[in-house]
């Protein structure tokens, strides 16, 4: 695999961690540990990137993984919306701080490339060093405005923005076409009936 689609990859999975229960509404922070939704939510999670983890992703996760899983998406969200460079900056270094990734060269797969963790760390350290250093390299490389939260109403989803023009606003296309709907109804109904 090489070097951007291995990042690629890598972000993708650390956008679906920052949106781990956001999809629902639910905010994390709403969440207590022990909450069914929030457990359910993170094995779903892990479940869906099995890939990762090997045979590390065994679910039922235990409480101290839902918990960091939980941290881990949330600190996701928080570098996603800050609102200056400094912030970013900050909120960055914060994860990686917490995150403490290791950079090792692997050819495992026939290429040379990095593991940011030993291949049997635990689960939320292999998941936490692999999404922290993902952000990391798209706002090192292609600055923090990547990185942005969906403008459509009811919807605070994380995406990262690959446009070639950086123009994306919204998560995905239908949280752009509810978007666009939504505003020709409104500027119908302040038209005059006839
Ligand atoms: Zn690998
Ligand atoms: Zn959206």
């Amino acid at each position: 695999m090489d070097y951007d689609t291995y990042n690629t990859e890598a972000v993708q999975l650390a956008v679906d961690l920052a949106n781990l229960v956001s999809a629902d509404g639910v905010a994390v922070a709403e969440l207590t540990p022990d909450s069914d939704a929030l457990r359910a939510a993170c094995e779903t999670f892990v479940a869906a990137h099995r890939e990762w983890f090997g045979e590390l992703t065994d679910v039922p996760l235990s409480g101290v993984d839902v918990v960091q899983v939980a941290e881990l998406s949330h600190c996701l969200r928080d570098v996603a919306s800050a609102q200056t460079d400094q912030q970013s900056v900050d909120r960055l270094n914060a994860l990686l701080h917490q995150c403490r990734p290791t950079p090792r060269a692997t050819n495992h797969d026939g290429h040379l490339h990095l593991h940011y963790t030993d291949d049997d760390a635990p689960l939320t350290e292999q998941l936490g060093a692999t999404v922290s250093m993902a952000f990391a390299n798209v706002i090192v490389r292609q600055g923090r405005n990547r990185i942005g939260l969906c403008a459509a109403a009811d919807c605070a989803d994380v995406f990262v923005d690959t446009s070639r023009n950086r123009s994306r606003r919204y998560c995905s296309e239908t949280c752009a076409s509810r978007t666009t709907v939504s505003a020709y109804r409104a500027r119908k109904k302040a038209q005059p009936s006839k």
